[in-house]
């Protein structure tokens, strides 16, 4: 089944459960303390904390998301994107618990061709917070074996904010890919073998006090309770696909057949050169998805992270061998995958991939370069018994080369060596401030010359006439 079609799917049930549909919201999070849009509850916050009415108090969408908390995950697990699509329900003081679990089950277990997914029940796991009973016993009313329903703690199952206002308990839910892939024992055990897809959040208590996860105080039960729930789209495709992670899914794979095609290199063939594969395809989409909701590349906030991504791109396909452009060969190939699901690229695509293109000319001008500059480097740290690339080496890869000091990272611990991380910042700490101390005296001396021509003007003192003037003129 198609990434599209099992969207469509959940859209489809949970609109035949009386849901409002609403279209994905921009990448760029409303929320001034987070870059992107890292969840589905995202666009919905005003509504779960009770701060607007919702249009209706059962809602669901298929949210686009960008957590480039994951960055160092990608590729190397087999469920970590930098950009995803979040599937969720959501009831703002309307179902709860029960119909939530309910609703989850149905659609997990419902054959494909009655319109479910079709997951079979056996191979399906639970986890449930630890004060949850009432969760496991309605799990099991759902026909759960009692034996897959697993109880964890406050830090991995149970929501708040961060902050005073709405919290409560979640419970995950979790494929086991088989005995091939992990130790048995459920998701407690082993996270690579039982696969989490979807979790599900049951707001009912009012916290504050949040010092942290394990150390809050619940104030009481909400008086109109919540029901916030995630699914990862890539991860049900993956799974339902008969896929080994969410990189080879319809919407992804196309660029990595791309990049095999341009490095003539197999994928499959050797672990180290998948996972640059992978990272390339998943990089490549989130950089299209990015831009598409209108942000540029820049040294600052979502711009620096666009920034960073076509250049691990860039330099994922040079440890590939391909020392050409490969954006204008790759973009358009995740543009195509990801039509059908998002038809406004189409109009996007012309700005996107000028500045794209723009982008790499740019970076590869000074690539060469900076990769002979970290070679030598490189070379010279590996004959000391601690090798580490210096900090001034570092500083003058990202000043005059521009590699991000996270390039810089991946690319010495690629043949082994360190960087000497602090003394980088160190530097860029004393660089900023000297930036910040010529734009003070260039401002001093602006105003100052200003003020000067200004004077010289002046042949005799002013007399302030406004109170006369204007009490003459309000008469
Ligand atoms: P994990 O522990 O596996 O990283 P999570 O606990 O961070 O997942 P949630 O924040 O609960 O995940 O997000 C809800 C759902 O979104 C998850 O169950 C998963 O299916 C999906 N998801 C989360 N992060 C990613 C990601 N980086 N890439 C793809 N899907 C994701």
């Amino acid at each position: 089944m198609r990434t599209s079609e099992i969207a469509k799917r959940y859209l489809d049930y949970f609109g035949k459960h009386d849901h409002l549909i609403v279209p994905s919201a921009s990448l760029i999070s409303p929320n001034p303390t987070t870059l992107f849009t890292i969840a589905g509850m995202v666009p919905f916050i005003p509504y779960l904390m009770g701060e607007q009415t919702p249009p209706k108090h059962r809602m669901a969408s298929n949210q686009k998301c960008v957590r480039t908390l994951d960055i160092d995950e990608v590729g190397k697990t087999t469920r970590h994107g930098t950009f995803f699509q979040m599937l969720g329900n959501f009831s703002f003081g309307d179902y709860f618990k029960e119909e939530a679990i309910h609703y989850a089950w149905e659609l997990l277990t419902t054959p494909q061709d009655q319109g479910g997914y079709g997951f079979d029940p056996e191979k399906l796991w639970m986890t449930t917070f630890t004060d949850d009973e009432e969760a496991r016993s309605m799990w099991k009313n759902e026909g759960v074996d009692p034996e897959h329903i697993q109880i964890m703690g406050m830090e991995d199952n149970f929501w708040t904010t961060g902050g005073p206002g709405p919290g409560g308990p979640c419970s995950e839910i979790y494929v086991d890919r088989g005995p091939e892939y992990g130790v048995e024992g459920g998701p407690i055990a082993d996270e690579n073998r039982y696969i989490e897809i979807w979790d599900l959040v049951f707001e009912n208590y009012e916290v504050d006090n949040v010092k942290s996860k394990t150390d809050l105080h619940i104030v009481g039960e909400l008086e109109h309770k919540n029901i916030d729930t995630g699914a990862g789209l890539e991860r049900l495709a993956y799974l339902m696909q008969g896929k080994q992670n969410i990189y080879e899914t319809d919407e992804v794979f196309p660029v990595i057949e791309a990049a095999e095609r341009l490095s003539g290199r197999k994928y499959g063939e050797d672990e180290k050169a998948d996972v640059k594969f992978r990272v390339v395809a998943d990089h490549v989409r989130s950089a299209l998805m990015i831009m598409s909701d209108g942000v540029r590349p820049s040294n600052v906030g979502r711009g620096y992270v666009l920034r960073r991504l076509l250049r691990r791109t860039i330099q994922a396909m040079r440890v590939l061998g391909v020392t050409d452009p490969v954006i204008p060969k790759l973009l358009p190939v995740s543009k195509d995958a990801m039509v059908a699901s998002y038809p406004e690229l189409e109009t996007t695509f012309h700005d996107v991939s000028e500045a794209a293109y723009g982008e790499e000319d740019a970076f590869r001008r000074t690539l060469d370069n900076g990769i002979q500059i970290l070679d030598v480097a490189v070379a010279n740290a590996k004959k000391t018994a601690d090798p580490t690339v210096s900090g001034d080496d570092a500083f003058t890869l990202h000043d005059t080369y521009g590699f991000p000091i996270e390039l810089t990272l991946e690319m010495a611990a690629d043949q082994g060596v360190k960087v000497d991380e602090a003394k980088f910042r160190e530097l860029m700490a004393e660089q900023k401030s000297r930036a910040r101390a010529d734009a003070l005296k260039k401002r001093h001396n602006v105003d100052l010359s200003v003020y000067d021509d200004f004077k010289k003007t002046l042949a005799k003192p002013i007399d302030f006439l406004g109170y006369t003037e204007y009490s003459a003129r309000g008469t």
